[in-house]
């Protein structure tokens, strides 16, 4: 089969690969019809994810048609349209019985590696290093779905894969932000990155009663779609010469309730703590360069929550532990739970309160753009938000 495999930074290239088999009898093997690019898979495009190996196949926001059912599988069968989870589950541990799938004590195949680095580890997720389990990824034509039983969900007949595709991450993962960030009727939300994590998390602040979102970033098309589909107030960093001021002035002088970072170890900046961050990142000092965290712990409200989607890998550097503190806020983040989340978001789409693919600039019919999408989508070139790609030709929906 076909598949966009990672062979070092700024490398990914469609690779003939073997095709994936049923390894366990809780596996289903999926034709893929749908998968995208993340956020998160440009920081192993950029280089910044050790543990990559030449040929891992990368993705995990896909869907596809059930080929093959291992034997103890009991919620599917051949043919059955679902969405995959990014976060593979077992959906018996201490963690999985709590609903904090992301964290699922069995199902990280590096987990002895992975805990010296981090004390424990969180669950096996697909196409993110050999610290994440080693799973081959979904910008392939076919993937093998390990722990079938608590990941897919069935998806409608009438849905198009455009609608769902999301479920597998960005959606409730903006969703969970917004969750974490403890919004109360009326409160001022504010998000920082109007990427795909960013719109969603804007979106769902509305649903958990927000009365203000303001949303911010540099890159004009991203603003104005926060601005049109987001209801939201935007600011351009680059523009502002006092952000934290601005954010100040348009909250009383208290800041923000609640505030997301949705931008995570990439953030890009123009000042002096940029450039700081950018040497020790470069000397390895320093893995993330956290920017948007210590803005948003400088702005947020006293009292009020930071809730931090974005991606953080190791260690970071000047972190305003004391502001944390004497402000008492509260710090909320994690990979996304995404199966706790997967029956109530479809029931959202299902009923047309929001339609994800809002969100889809670039549709490709197979996957052989994805390199130059890898760039174009890590450039924000010609307007790119999120690319999607049909492993097979178009869907039949
Ligand atoms: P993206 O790279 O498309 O979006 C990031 C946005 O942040 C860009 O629009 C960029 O212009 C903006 N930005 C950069 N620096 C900024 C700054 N200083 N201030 C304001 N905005 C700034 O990525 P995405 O797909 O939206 O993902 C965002 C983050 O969420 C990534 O770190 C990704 O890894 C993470 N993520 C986390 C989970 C999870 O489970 N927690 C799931 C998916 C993605
Ligand atoms: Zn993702």
């Amino acid at each position: 089969m076909r598949a966009i495999c990672y062979h070092g930074k700024h490398d990914m290239r469609v690779d003939n690969v073997d095709d994936p088999k049923i390894e366990d009898p809780g596996d289903v093997l999926l034709k893929i019809t749908s998968t995208a690019i993340c956020g998160s898979d440009l920081h192993i495009y950029d280089g910044y994810v050790v543990e990559m190996d030449h040929g891992d196949i990368m993705g995990h926001e896909f869907m596809g048609i059930v080929e093959e059912v291992g034997s103890a599988v009991t919620k599917f069968k051949k043919g059955d349209r679902v969405v995959v989870p990014f976060t593979i589950s077992c959906g018996h541990c201490f963690f999985c019985n709590k609903q904090l799938y992301s964290l699922c004590d069995t199902t990280n195949r590096d987990r002895d590696k992975t805990a010296k680095l981090m004390g424990s580890a969180p669950a096996g997720l697909f196409g993110y290093s050999h610290l994440m389990g080693g799973y081959p990824g979904g910008q392939a034509q076919f993937v093998r779905v390990p722990c079938a039983d608590t990941g897919p969900i069935k998806v409608p007949e009438n849905l198009t894969d455009n609608q769902v595709l999301f479920l597998s991450d960005i959606f409730p993962t903006g969703y969970m932000a917004a969750e974490n960030a403890d919004i109360e009727p009326g409160s001022t939300v504010c998000v920082w990155g109007c990427g795909p994590v960013g719109q969603f998390a804007i979106k769902c602040a509305w649903m958990f009663g927000a009365g203000r979102v303001i949303a911010i970033d540099r890159v004009p098309e991203r603003l104005e779609l926060a601005r049109r589909e987001g209801k939201a107030e935007v600011l351009n960093y680059v523009e502002q010469d006092e952000l934290m001021a601005r954010l100040y002035d348009m909250t009383d002088g208290r800041g923000p309730d609640s505030c997301i970072d949705a931008v995570g170890m990439e953030a890009h900046g123009t000042g002096l703590q940029n450039f700081y961050d950018k040497a020790k990142q470069a000397v390895m000092l320093e893995t993330d360069r956290p920017l948007v965290l210590r803005e948003a712990i400088y702005a947020c409200r006293k009292g009020g929550t930071v809730s931090i989607p974005g991606v953080y890998l190791g260690m970071v550097d000047k972190f305003p532990i004391g502001l944390v503190m004497n402000k008492a806020l509260t710090l909320k983040s994690g990979q996304t739970h995404v199966q706790r989340y997967l029956e109530p978001l479809m029931a959202k789409i299902a009923s047309g309160e929001i339609d994800p693919g809002f969100l889809i600039t670039n549709t490709y019919n197979s996957l052989d753009e994805g390199p130059d999408a890898y760039k174009m989508f890590r450039d924000k070139q010609d307007g790119c938000i999120k690319v999607v790609m049909h492993p097979h030709g178009a869907p039949a929906v």
